[in-house]
C-alpha cells in the first residue's frame, strides 16, 4: 500500500462510518469534502512589495473575516496600491515610506514612458513601461537608506586624478558620456513634443472657454423660465449647470444663496428625463466647468510667469 492510500485509510476510519451515515453520505464523499474544504482554506500569502521585505499576509482569512492561521500572516495594518507601477501589498513596517512615494506613470511622447513620485523626484524618458518599476524600486530603497544615493558622476571627491586612468576607467567615462548625449537628445525630442502640444492645445483651450462662459453669462441674464421647456432645461443643465458649484472647502449647502446639489435630479424627475440622460449631463456639465478651470489656471500661471 503506497503511503498516500495508506493516510487515505487512516482517515476514512478517523472520519468514521457513523459520521457519514449521520450527515447522510459516504465515508469516501465525507472524506473528499474534508479535502476540498482544506484545499479551499489554504492560506492566499501576498509578500510586502517593498524589494528585499518578507512580511506576509493571508488575502483568504483576511477577505473571510478570520484570524490568520499564524500571527504573523495577521493584515492589520497592511495597505493594497492598486494602481501604476507601485501596485501591490504594502506591509506596516514600510506603508509610512511607500505611501510617501507612490509613483504615477507618465506616458510621454514619442512611445516614452516616466514616472513621478509623490516626492517630486521623477525619472528621465523610458522606452520600456516595465524598466520603471525596478528605478522605483530603487528610489525606494535610497529613500529608506537601504541603498546609499549613488554619488554624482562629476563630483570632485570621486574623481579619479588623471595619472591613475587605466584603459577601463576612460571607457566607462566615455560610455557615461555616450549615454548622457543620447538622453540629452531624448529629452529634447520629448520637450519639443510636449511644447507642440502645449501650443496647440491651450489657445484651443482658452477659445472654447471664452466662447462657453459667454455663452453661460448669456442664459443666465436671459428673462426666460429655463426650467418649463424639457431642451432648455438639459441646455441649462450643461451651459450653466443646475447645481451648487461652490467647492470652497468652507462652503455647506443651504437654502439661502445655493441651489444645493439635487437640483439636477429634480429638474429631471419635472421632466421625465431618464437616468441615463440625467447622469450624461451632470458629466457634461462637470467637464465644461473643468476645462474652464483648467483654463484659468494654465491663464493665471501664464501671467505670473510674464510678471516675473
Ligand atoms: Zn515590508
Ligand atoms: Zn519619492
Ligand atoms: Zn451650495
Amino acid at each position: 500500500m503506497s503511503p498516500k492510500t495508506d493516510a487515505r485509510e487512516r482517515l476514512l476510519g478517523l472520519i468514521g462510518l457513523a459520521d457519514a451515515m449521520n450527515q447522510g453520505t459516504t465515508p469516501e464523499a465525507a472524506l473528499d469534502d474534508a479535502i476540498h474544504e482544506a484545499l479551499l482554506n489554504q492560506p492566499v500569502l501576498r509578500t510586502c512589495l517593498f524589494p528585499g521585505c518578507i512580511r506576509q499576509y493571508d488575502a483568504r482569512a483576511s477577505l473571510a473575516g478570520e484570524p490568520a492561521p499564524r500571527a504573523s500572516w495577521s493584515s492589520e495594518g497592511w495597505k493594497k496600491v492598486t494602481r501604476g507601477p507601485g501596485h501591490g501589498d504594502i506591509c506596516p513596517d514600510h506603508a509610512p515610506v511607500v505611501t510617501e512615494h507612490l509613483p504615477n506613470r507618465l506616458e510621454l511622447p514619442n512611445g516614452r514612458w516616466g514616472i513621478t513620485c509623490a516626492c517630486e523626484w521623477t525619472t528621465p524618458p523610458q522606452r520600456h513601461a516595465p524598466v520603471l518599476r525596478a528605478l522605483w524600486e530603487q528610489h525606494l530603497l535610497e529613500v529608506a537608506g537601504v541603498l546609499p544615493t549613488a554619488p554624482p558622476v562629476t563630483d570632485p571627491e570621486h574623481r579619479i586624478p588623471l595619472a591613475k586612468h587605466t584603459d577601463a576607467t576612460l571607457t566607462e567615462l566615455y560610455d557615461r558620456l555616450w549615454d548622457a548625449e543620447d538622453a540629452y537628445q531624448e529629452c529634447r525630442d520629448v520637450a519639443r513634443a510636449c511644447m507642440v502640444a502645449y501650443t496647440i492645445a491651450v489657445p484651443a483651450l482658452s477659445g472654447a472657454r471664452i466662447a462657453l462662459e459667454a455663452l453661460r453669462t448669456r442664459i443666465t441674464l436671459d428673462s426666460r423660465d429655463w426650467a418649463h421647456d424639457k431642451l432648455d432645461a438639459l441646455l441649462y443643465a450643461v451651459l450653466v449647470g443646475w447645481n451648487c458649484e461652490n467647492t470652497d472647502p468652507g462652503h455647506q449647502h443651504n437654502d439661502i444663496d445655493c441651489n444645493g446639489d439635487q437640483g439636477l435630479w429634480d429638474i429631471a424627475r419635472q421632466h421625465n428625463i431618464p437616468t441615463d440622460q440625467t447622469i450624461q449631463a451632470g458629466h457634461h456639465r462637470w467637464w465644461i466647468a473643468n476645462a474652464i478651470t483648467a483654463a484659468h489656471q494654465i491663464e493665471d500661471g501664464a501671467k505670473q510667469q510674464e510678471g516675473n
